[in-house]
């Protein structure tokens, strides 16, 4: 099964508020986008492209920039236009029915077995899907700092990447959302936008995204954990 891999890394991360964008921040004696990278590229896709801010100036210290299977474009404003310049990069090297998965950089902890799962359940899918997780926490939604309503948790899912989608759908689906001004938030909600109804494939909860400084020590720990359950399995 063919399948590409886009990393939006365009972001700088402000609200870990490190000196550096969080991609780059060090995690378990790597940083968190060598992590992020090397699960991905343990999949065995087609090619990686990785979207990086336009003046990073971190990316060329790493030795992963080397790699055969890796390949940077200009990222954009959001992330959705990130994504979008990738799927430019790709649009004379896939094909419209190729699969494409986005992975969020700042999700470092992603499983290969998860990612697997997800190209499993999805082969037969004309649109694609994601990975998401029921939620647990009972959901308010509040105006101002007043609780207007308690959310029926029982059908909300927490969206995860990667989310997995057909090349040519995706890329009309975030030509559509941009032109109508609209920045959707995942690729889900791009297609969302067009009447397909994307599969959600359940997806390990520790796959969590960095985005506040006290989530390093709660990634490092999960790092540790799966290095250990993998440990017990070899045994
Ligand atoms: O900031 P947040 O963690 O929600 O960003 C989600 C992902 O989108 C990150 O991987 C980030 O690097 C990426 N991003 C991007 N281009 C932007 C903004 C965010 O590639 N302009």
């Amino acid at each position: 099964m063919k399948f590409w891999i886009v990393v939006p890394a365009a972001g700088i991360g402000s609200r870990v508020g490190a000196s550096c964008p969080k991609q780059y921040l060090p995690l378990c004696g790597k940083t968190i986008i060598e992590h992020s990278l090397e699960r991905l590229l343990s999949v065995s896709p087609e090619r990686v492209v990785v979207s990086l801010h336009p003046e990073d100036r971190h990316w060329q210290g790493l030795d992963i920039r080397n790699h055969a299977l890796i390949s940077v474009v200009t990222g954009g404003a959001e992330r959705v236009h990130s994504v979008r310049n990738a799927l430019s990069f790709l649009a004379d090297r896939a094909n419209n029915q190729d699969w494409v998965l986005v992975h969020d950089v700042a999700r470092p902890c992603v499983r290969a077995a998860d990612i697997k799962r997800l190209l499993k359940a999805l082969q037969a899918s004309s649109v694609g899907g994601i990975l998401a997780a029921p939620v647990s926490d009972t959901l308010k939604q509040v105006k101002g700092s007043e609780i207007q309503t308690t959310l029926d948790r029982s059908v909300l899912w927490a969206a995860l990447t990667p989310q997995m989608f057909r090349f040519g759908l995706l890329r009309d689906a975030i030509d559509r959302a941009l032109a109508e001004g609209v920045i959707p938030t995942d690729e889900a909600m791009a297609v969302e936008r067009l009447g397909h109804r994307p599969m959600v494939v359940t997806g390990s909860r520790d796959n969590i995204k960095v985005t506040l400084r006290e989530d390093i020590a709660i990634a490092e720990a999960i790092l540790r954990w799966q290095a250990g359950e993998s440990e017990e399995s070899e045994e």
